[in-house]
């Protein structure tokens, strides 16, 4: 088959799912979950093996108040329908009750976890501790939008282990956030302030693009004097379609400014969207938000359209909409919508792809997750790299070629073609 490479890349990259990054093989080749698919069958496997790699738990708390004009996230605005979702999670979370497994991180996110009352917040965090069993320094994340947050809630989160809150301002432009039908507090300052108060952990988010420089300039100064544990500056993503390059250029190019600035706060840069503050320079505080945790790991996803990722194994997304994740849960079984199968070979070029991307590849690293016959094949694909000059080595260490690296070539030499006849088929694009 001729498969058109531009086109089937293309569609890998159009692909809007939680901000995640694109998985390889990416979410647009996976299969439909039948009948036939155990996945309660898979984690047994899973938590009878000798595996090496972290665990971490995600759970997805898809409500919001209302939809924000740039949201391109499925969100649930109906919020009569949370107790009912409380129970499906609880039943959910209720198969891995008999494993109890050890998690070493735990991820809120949504939609809005916050919006949550402070009693669901406190049975959320039970659910947690009483089907698993996070270790001493799991870190317990919460995703949340400032204006929901009060006091109760903020004591119940702490009670039950919340160590980090990540918070959503994306501009202090009150106006610009009700033109985007965003919800904003009056003065979410005195709130992040708050949240320090109460001995979590912060990383607040702004979005690059939303608002006028002048307007941004304003957010990243004051952003910077609350002095937040971390800061993602996120660019802001067309809802449909893409893009043009000058609109990214652009965008990029706020990124860059504001995070030049915030150097001068004692930021450094860990990855594209993301800066912390230097204590935190060995680790990244969001531990789920690393792209190398979302590799070398394997996470458990619960709630609708949650992520899961069993390592060597599977990776899996979860039923969309509420009527299809209740009927698999009350038929007894885990609510997987999509799986893709995976081997090592996956997962080595995963890692691979991923990371030629962000500071390189060391292979020493690689010889510490992979055995020596999936390192022994990637090696042959960085060899094809570096004779096309795409990428250059040194010292046991791959990285890019230049300062505008081809990563569509990059992508068409180490993607199996099998994944992308896939995708082209599935797509029309032949
Ligand atoms: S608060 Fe966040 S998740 Fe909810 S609609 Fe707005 S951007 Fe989407």
């Amino acid at each position: 088959m001729n498969i058109p490479f531009e086109k089937v890349i293309d569609t890998i990259h159009s692909v809007r799912y939680g901000g995640l990054p694109t998985h390889y093989p990416s979410i647009t080749s996976w299969d439909l979950s039948g009948e036939n698919f155990n996945l309660l069958s898979l984690w047994d496997k899973k938590f009878k093996s000798e595996s090496r790699e972290p665990l971490g738990l995600y759970i997805n708390i898809p409500f919001c108040r209302t939809r924000c004009s740039f949201c391109f996230l499925d969100v649930m605005c109906d919020l009569k329908k949370i107790d009912e979702y409380m129970d499906l999670l609880e039943k959910e979370a209720s198969f891995f009750m008999p494993y109890r497994p050890s998690i070493d991180s735990v991820y809120i996110g949504g939609g809005t976890p916050n919006i949550l009352s402070a009693r669901n917040i406190e049975r959320l965090l039970n659910i947690i501790h009483k089907n698993f069993n996070p270790v001493e320094k799991c870190e317990i994340i919460m995703e949340s939008n400032p204006d929901f947050w009060d006091d109760e809630k903020l004591i119940k989160a702490r009670a039950g282990g919340v160590s980090l809150i990540i918070t959503g301002v994306q501009t202090f432009n009150l106006k610009q956030c009700r033109d985007l039908n965003r919800h904003q507090i009056k003065d979410p300052e005195k709130l992040l302030r708050k949240i320090k108060k109460y001995g979590f952990k912060l990383s607040v988010d702004l979005l690059a693009g939303i608002s006028d420089p002048k307007t941004y300039s304003y957010d990243l100064k004051k952003i910077a004097s609350v002095k937040p544990d971390q800061i993602h500056i996120n660019r802001l993503k067309p809802v449909s379609g893409k893009y043009s390059q000058a609109e990214k250029k652009k965008l990029i190019g706020m990124q860059n400014a504001g995070f030049s600035y915030l150097e001068s706060y004692g930021y450094s840069r860990i990855d594209e969207d993301s800066c912390s503050l230097a204590r935190y320079n060995s680790g990244n505080v969001n531990v789920q938000g690393e792209p190398n945790y979302q590799i070398y790991s394997s996470i458990i996803g619960l709630g609708i359209g949650a992520m899961g990722h069993i390592f060597s194994c599977c990776r899996y997304v979860n039923e969309a909409n509420i009527k299809n994740y209740r009927m698999k849960i009350e038929s007894n079984r885990l609510p997987s919508l999509r799986h893709i199968v995976l081997k090592e070979k996956e997962e080595i070029i995963h890692y691979f792809l991923v990371n030629i991307g962000l500071k390189g590849v060391h292979i020493s690293d690689m010889k510490k997750k992979f055995s020596p016959k999936a390192v022994s094949m990637i090696l042959k694909k960085a060899s094809v790299l570096r004779a096309k000059g795409l990428i250059c080595s040194k010292g046991g260490y791959f990285k890019v070629n230049g300062d505008a690296p081809d990563f569509f070539s990059i992508t068409k030499i180490l993607y199996q073609r099998k994944y992308m006849a896939k995708i082209a088929e599935r797509y029309g694009l032949i």
